[in-house]
């Protein structure tokens, strides 16, 4: 298997030397960004397998970066943030960022919770050389094979968490999913998700779902559960 690159956005040198120290004895390759501004270019340019992102940088924020990539890229970013209260307000932003870790961090956490998200986005590569499978529920099919996600037959842009949901929707159409349960089935029980991470890529999800598809609930929420993928679709 070839070396995983990881790209490290954090202003603070001695910060940015710990995780690249961790990463690299974890077997990764590291790329360091001392600020915002070339990050989208980096992340054209080379072959990246995710981005350690800092919120809080000279030039140009993380979350403005964050939103930027997000427009060409899927690659799988995990927010670092300065204060716990401050993940609140990043997934109210719904930003598109796969994990969120607040900062004093141990290096050891941050390894394991990149771990974790790649091991996510290896398994899209597992997928691709398992047979090919398509699920299908009204107007949405996934192709499990290319990873790829579409609506009327038209391709729609899913960031990892993005399909996974809609994935474990779609395997089971009608019932009720607690965040809880979300939360297990898309990022493994290993994690210390939120729930609240989990109505963040919902939100996601549903935006992206019914700007094709505007006058249907696909996904709808059960006040005080969870949600579900409505099969057909409730008429808006
Ligand atoms: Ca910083």
């Amino acid at each position: 298997m070839s070396t995983q690159h990881i790209l490290i956005v954090e202003d603070e040198i001695k910060i940015a030397q710990i995780l690249r120290d961790y990463l690299e004895n974890s077997g990764y390759q590291t790329t360091h960004l001392d600020s915002g501004i070339r990050v989208a270019e980096t992340v054209r340019q080379q072959s990246l397998d995710l981005i350690l992102l800092d919120v809080m940088l000279p030039g140009k924020d993380g979350m403005e970066i964050c939103r930027e990539v997000r427009k060409f890229s899927e690659v799988p970013i995990i927010m670092i943030t300065a204060r716990v209260e401050e993940i609140d307000r990043l997934l109210g932003l719904e930003l598109g960022a796969d994990d969120y870790i607040c900062k004093p961090f141990s290096p050891r956490e941050v390894v394991a919770r990149v771990k974790t998200v790649l091991r996510r986005s290896g398994q899209k590569t597992e997928a691709e050389s398992a047979n090919g499978e398509i699920i299908q529920v009204g107007e949405i099919s996934l192709d499990i094979q290319q990873h790829r996600a579409a609506i009327q037959e038209e391709e729609i842009k899913l960031t990892l968490n993005e399909f996974a949901l809609l994935q474990v929707f779609l395997s089971q159409p009608n019932r009720v999913f607690s965040r809880n349960e979300l939360l297990n089935r898309v990022q493994g029980y290993d994690f210390e998700g939120y729930e609240r991470t989990i109505d963040s890529h919902v939100k996601n999800l549903r935006k992206k779902i019914s700007k094709r598809l505007p006058h249907q609930e696909v996904i709808g929420a059960v006040y005080g559960v969870g949600y579900r993928l409505n099969d057909p679709p409730v008429e808006k």
